[in-house]
């Protein structure tokens, strides 16, 4: 990522996350040892999160799609040192980013609606089947729930607001 530090505003935390606990974080990353998400693609990686809004990167944090990634374990509040609370800076940048654009709509969404997670289940369907256990049960191995499903998506307003991004996928 290229950074232009002349754009970058140094009292954005203060809008996000507006708490003390945030200049804490000395970029350990024990949170993202622990997170479920990290395993994803792209990866939630919590500790970049942190200095991004630390730093000021406004431009860039706004088209992060990371932080929709959570699957809301809390592994990161329970881990973090410096008591961070992870977890509250991952909602915080969820929050500010849609109240900055209305029209905002993380890709994690087009992945809920095409396989039904945003998780690495790959990543832990390799580890199950070295234990010899079953692959996870996901609908998207069920094509009939998985179209029930969709149908049910296309009914809330981020989808049918914005079908175009959902179509033939
Ligand atoms: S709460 Fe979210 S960010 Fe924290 S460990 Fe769990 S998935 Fe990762
Ligand atoms: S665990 Fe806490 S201190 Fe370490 S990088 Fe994550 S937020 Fe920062």
């Amino acid at each position: 990522m290229d950074i232009d530090f002349n754009e970058s505003r140094s009292d954005l935390w203060k809008e996000i996350y507006n708490t003390e606990d945030l200049h804490h974080c000395y970029n350990c990353g024990t949170c993202i040892s622990g997170c479920p998400a990290s395993n994803g693609d792209p990866p939630l990686l919590i500790r970049n999160l942190a200095r991004m809004v630390i730093l000021g990167l406004e431009e860039e944090l706004l088209e992060e799609d990371t932080p929709w990634a959570c699957v809301s374990c809390s592994k990161c509040e329970e881990m973090c040192p410096m008591d961070v609370k992870p977890f509250e800076l991952v909602l915080a940048i969820r929050k500010w980013q849609a109240q900055n654009d209305v029209t905002y709509v993380p890709t994690s969404i087009v992945e809920i609606y095409k396989r039904g997670y945003t998780q690495a289940v790959g990543v832990n369907t390799e580890l199950r089947n070295q234990l010899g256990l079953p692959d996870l049960p996901t609908i998207s191995k069920d094509p009939v729930k998985l179209k029930l499903y969709q149908e049910m998506l296309m009914k809330t307003p981020v989808i049918a607001d914005n079908d175009y991004m959902f179509k033939g996928k």
